[in-house]
């Protein structure tokens, strides 16, 4: 009788200049991390990486630069909630990187909610235009005549994603979401070990149909000579070991052609409970299950886990009591097993690292709770905990990542110590702290800031919303300084900014004008026949504006204005009270007097595309109105942003309102919400 025949693991595919490509070579055999059987045959021998970057710069980059970055918002909003429909099919594939159900969820739900929330924030936060003016106009001249803006163009490259094995969604979605947002075409390059997650996303998104040729393509295997021919409008990012980091870092094309480089290594993350903590309050125990569910949860293979526990000297003994009883209680099996608490790491050679730094560790440490027994096959390690009494002068418990359920836990007697301790991470992703004191919360928080790109501060009163230490969050900055390797990720609109160039304009107001297609200070104002409130979208310019008649402030007015609405400050009531006040030589108008008599100047009252008013932006009163001035306004349509999905648009109109000396007194932008097309009315 004949053996069977093992059968052979797929081979992966790389997605190269919009077709799927293998390897010619042999490759390397990815085995499955609970059962070590092959799952997939990783090779990317002969795929030629200049093609693909050409592919990036020549049909991507211009195809997404075509769309605006609403449109470019809507279609990861698309992504996003077609991959939720089909995430199962992620979930079934993800228990092969020894992810249990919720490991998986991180992974797979939390890196589609990253795209789905850039989409919606991109469209709350970012003009509906190909050019993002940053930060308000400087006027650089006296006259005005000649000014300056700060604006945010795509980089015209490709953002390479080196990703890390342990969030293969994940890690290449966060990242995806702020390069398209912000108009730039990738590639990823996914860690071989669990690149077979990665390539079945991959595939799933390009189905959809929604992302342009060249926006997306995937390497499946090394990356061959691909670093050494990026130019200076790439991006490299990279996530994974120190090592690696400082070897990509110095690439000799990176460095000559000062390309980006980003990079988020691990680093050696702390969790403090504060002085006040007792065996017996809320905090105690929550600092000891954060440390438990950050030493299991994707079997302590996160970049953000907690490595080094800090606490008071005499809480010690009870921790490790704590943790031994949670510890008892987490069943470590097969991540497809209901019953499984906590899966394998990625591979067995992780086993056998995570091994090697617990020895190390364990020189400047004492194990406190030994690992315990683990299902003979597949990449399984039981959780272990040390103690560095010493944790002022030890060097390897700061060092030593062991990337695994591995927790040293590090008793402190002063606060001022706790902060040291913290700090000698050397630059961590992420510190927490548990106290029920707000002072100890301030000593912390201020002492350890600098070196940790997030702080979470928990208590008994977030405990049950509080998102945890271990989740990055797209609206929070993900990254650290120094041994974390400097970079920063998500952080909201910032993390967006990373792929696009900044450039300082200087010139005259209508050539910024023309140039960012918003309305510049100084710029030139259209009057024309028709009140722009009569405009549709479609008919409005940008430039538009309306010049009203003038409006004298009588003391009635003000004084009516104070009995009607109840505001009887004494500015508006008392002419010796106002008087002796350093701003006013007698009794002044109401500042939302002003705006209310300049919306009654410039309104258009008939129905008609103005559909409603939504609000002011940067209200400030110049100078003081006194009865009998005269108001008139000048309201100029300054930005206009057509809704995707909507059949309006938003319109920010420049409002100044002037007294008849032509003195600026008040400035802001009117927010109205316009009909794309004439109304039928
Ligand atoms: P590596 O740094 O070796 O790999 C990270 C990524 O870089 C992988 O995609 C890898 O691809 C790629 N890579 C490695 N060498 C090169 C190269 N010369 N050119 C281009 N790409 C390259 O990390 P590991 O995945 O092996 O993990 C090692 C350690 O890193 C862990 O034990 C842990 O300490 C840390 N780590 C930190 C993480 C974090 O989020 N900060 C996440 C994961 C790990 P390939 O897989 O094909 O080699």
């Amino acid at each position: 009788m004949l053996d069977a025949i093992p059968t052979e693991p797929r081979r992966l595919e790389s997605h190269v200049a919009g077709r799927w490509q293998a390897g010619t070579g042999e490759g390397q055999v990815v085995a499955d991390a609970a059962t070590g059987d092959p799952v997939a045959r990783i090779d990317a021998t002969g795929i030629d990486m200049g093609e693909m970057l050409r592919h990036g710069r020549e049909v991507g980059g211009p195809a997404l630069r075509e769309m605006t970055t609403h449109q470019r918002a809507m279609m990861m909003k698309r992504i996003g909630l077609a991959l939720m429909e089909r995430k199962e099919e992620l979930y079934a594939i993800s228990t092969a990187t020894g992810a249990t159900r919720s490991d998986g969820w991180i992974d797979i739900e939390g890196g589609i909610g990253t795209m789905l929330s850039y989409a919606s924030k991109g469209r709350r936060e970012l003009p509906n235009a190909h050019v993002i003016p940053d930060g308000a106009p400087e006027i650089l001249s006296r006259d005005g005549s000649f000014i300056g803006q700060h604006i945010l163009m795509p980089l015209e490259g490709v953002a390479i994603h080196i990703n890390a094995f342990n969030f293969p969604v994940w890690g290449m979605l966060e990242k995806l979401a702020p390069t398209w947002l912000a108009g730039m075409p990738a590639i990823v390059k996914p860690a071989s070990q669990t690149a077979y997650l990665t390539e079945a996303c991959v595939r799933l998104i390009l189905e959809t149909g929604e992302l342009p040729e060249g926006a997306l393509q995937l390497i499946c295997g090394r990356t061959g000579d691909l670093l050494d021919r990026v130019a200076c409008q790439d991006v490299v990012t990279f996530t994974g070991s120190a090592a690696t980091a400082r070897k990509l870092r110095n690439t000799p094309a990176i460095i000559e052609n000062a390309v980006r480089f980003t990079a988020e290594a691990d680093s050696l993350n702390a969790c403090i409970l504060g002085a006040d903590a007792t065996p017996d309050s809320p905090e105690f125990d929550l600092f000891v299950r954060e440390v438990h569910r950050e030493m299991t949860a994707k079997a302590g293979q996160k970049c953000t886990a907690i490595r080094r526990a800090i606490l008071p000297r005499a809480l010690v003994e009870p921790a490790i009591e704590a943790l031994r009883a949670r510890i008892e209680k987490t069943t470590i099996g097969h991540p497809g097993d209901a019953a499984t608490r906590m899966g394998a790491l990625a591979s067995t050679d992780q086993v056998e690292e995570v091994r090697n730094a617990v020895e190390a560790i364990g020189a400047e440490a004492r194990v406190a709770i030994a690992p315990g027994p683990v299902p003979e096959k597949g990449a399984f390690v039981s959780p272990c905990v040390l103690v560095c009494d010493e944790p002022l002068t030890a060097k390897a418990p700061h060092e030593i990542e062991a990337f695994g359920p591995v927790c040293t836990l590090m008793p402190y007697d002063t606060l001022e110590d706790a902060i040291a301790i913290a700090n000698r991470g050397a630059g961590s992703l992420v510190a927490s702290v548990f106290t029920d004191d707000t002072e100890v919360a301030k000593t912390l928080g201020r002492g350890i800031a600098k070196l940790h790109g997030r702080v979470l501060f928990g208590n008994r009163a977030s405990a049950k919303t509080s998102t945890g230490h271990g989740s990055p969050l797209p609206q929070m900055v993900h990254g650290g300084p120094g041994r974390a390797g400097g970079g920063e990720e998500l952080g909201g609109m910032r993390a967006v900014k990373h792929f696009m160039q900044r450039t300082a304009l200087q010139g005259t107001p209508d050539q910024l004008t023309a140039i960012i297609g918003q309305w510049m200070p100084g710029a030139s104002r259209r009057e024309t026949d028709i009140h722009p409130f009569r405009k549709s979208l479609a008919e409005l310019e940008i430039g538009d504006t309306i010049v009203t008649e003038a409006r004298k402030v009588t003391l009635d007015d003000i004084e009516h204005f104070a009995n009607f609405t109840g505001d009887t400050f004494y500015a508006h009531m008392d002419e010796d009270a106002a008087a002796r006040n350093p701003f006013f030589e007698g009794r002044v108008a109401h500042g939302y007097l002003i705006v209310s008599f300049a919306a009654g100047l410039f309104v258009q009252p008939d129905e008609g595309p103005v559909l409603a008013n939504y609000g002011v932006d940067s209200l400030r009163f110049m100078t003081p109105v006194n009865a009998g001035d005269s108001l008139r306004v000048q309201l100029t349509a300054k930005q206009i942003n057509p809704r995707e999905t909507d059949d309006y648009g938003e319109v920010r109109w420049d409002c100044t309102v002037l007294r008849d000396d032509a003195e600026v007194v008040a400035q802001y932008d009117v927010l109205t919400l316009v009909a794309k097309e004439p109304r039928d009315l």
